[in-house]
């Protein structure tokens, strides 16, 4: 078991830590495909085009999903990160982009063709089924709010006002939130749509029902090693983001344009914490609003994270689509700088310390991948 799980973290590893991914929309009935200026790169799945009215823009990101792809497909390059879950990592899947580009699409998706949320939370539920012979498994899932920075419990609305507090054993938890058990996809399925009920909209001129809150499906996975009574704890976080859109575009006045410039805060501070996570900086600014505050203890250490960036192809929101991209592009950018550089005639691996992960060397850096600022702190060992 030992050895499977440190083979499948190095898997993951190997295609970095923190990944950014763009996915296109494909078009709505009113767009035309002559009006397409987002476009993919046949031979380069990491790689898409921007035409602007100046220019030909291109940008990089782990991968490209074109408009065509499937929510399996998308499913199936999220799905090694939502298992090492199960081996105790904690993982935030994000989606960002203006409102219209497929963020709960990507996230919650139809009924009849389930997104990142459902397709993970069964996909765990499958997994540990099969270990049922090593391993007892509770998962529990919360389901929660953030609207003008305030934290709402989408599972029961009349607690609107919760905090976030510093428990004893260091961790960061909410408490008052309601956190239900689920035992079968079934569940899964009930609850999630209840929580998705209960999300606010409100109208703008951008879009009838912009989203203007941050939705966040909140799942903890506790394992009990049957025959060692080691416990282990997986947390995921799926974020569905507010709206990127900007505020003089949404014709925002009064009370909206007060959720616009939150929204903005927040996703900027977002952009600011990825990159400086992935820059390895000894500071990171998660104390600034409530959306990184909340995921602090999911995004440091060796934790997982994927950012969708989700794109509309047409050519009326090239302007949003441009300022997305440039979003992945700030946090795509990964520092390779090496504390210390190996010593003549020695090898690297000798010569830095051990990083605490797993015994590699301190140098393990790759283009993508974050090397550990604290150890990770959710994993306990009876
Ligand atoms: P957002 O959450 O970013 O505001 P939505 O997910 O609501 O955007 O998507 C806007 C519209 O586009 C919806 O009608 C949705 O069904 C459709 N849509 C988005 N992405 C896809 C996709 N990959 N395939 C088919 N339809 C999509
Ligand atoms: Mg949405």
């Amino acid at each position: 078991m030992e050895l499977r799980k440190r083979l499948h973290n190095t898997m993951v590893e190997l295609n970095g830590n923190i990944r950014v991914f763009c996915r296109i929309r494909p078009e709505n009935a009113t767009e035309e495909s002559k009006n397409t200026v987002i476009h993919v790169d046949p031979l380069d799945q990491g790689l898409l085009s921007a035409t602007t009215p100046t220019g030909s823009k291109q940008f990089h990101c782990d991968r490209v999903f074109a408009p065509l792809c499937t929510q399996e497909e998308v499913y199936d390059e999220v799905k090694p990160v939502i298992i090492s879950c199960l081996d105790g990592y904690n993982v935030c899947i994000f989606a960002y982009g203006q409102t219209g580009s497929g963020k709960t699409y990507t996230m919650e998706g139809p009924v009849s063709n389930a997104g990142i949320n459902q397709r993970s939370i069964t996909d765990l539920f499958n997994t540990l089924k099969q270990r049922e012979t090593e391993v007892e498994y509770k998962i529990v899932v919360s389901m929660i709010e953030i609207y003008n920075e305030k934290i709402r419990d989408l599972l029961n609305l009349s607690k609107d006002k919760l905090a976030i507090r510093i428990c004893e054993n260091g961790l960061l938890d909410i408490p008052g939130l309601t956190a239900i058990q689920v035992d079968s996809p079934a569940d899964v399925s009930s609850l999630l749509s209840k929580g998705r009920s209960n999300r606010t909209t409100t109208a703008t001129d951008a879009n009838e029902k912009s989203s203007r809150s941050h939705a966040i499906v909140r799942v903890k996975v506790t394992m009990v090693n049957k025959l060692t009574k080691a416990v282990t704890t997986g947390r995921l976080n799926l974020v569905d983001l507010a709206g990127s859109e900007r505020v003089s575009q949404s014709g925002a006045t009064g009370q909206v344009l007060k959720e616009a410039q939150y929204i903005n805060k927040s996703l900027s501070e977002l952009g600011n914490v990825v990159t400086a996570l992935r820059n390895r900086q000894t500071h990171i600014p998660f104390r600034n609003c409530q959306l990184t505050r909340l995921l602090e203890d999911c995004l440091v250490g060796d934790s997982k994270t994927l950012m969708f960036v989700q794109l509309a192809p047409n050519v009326n929101q090239i302007n949003e689509s441009i300022s997305s991209l440039n979003f992945a592009e700030k946090i795509s950018k990964v520092q390779t700088k090496l504390n210390s550089p190996p010593t003549s005639g020695e090898s690297a691996a000798k010569t830095l310390p051990l990083a605490k992960n797993n015994g590699r060397p301190s140098n393990f850096i790759r283009f993508n991948s974050v090397r550990q600022t604290k150890p990770r702190v959710v994993r306990q060992n009876s």
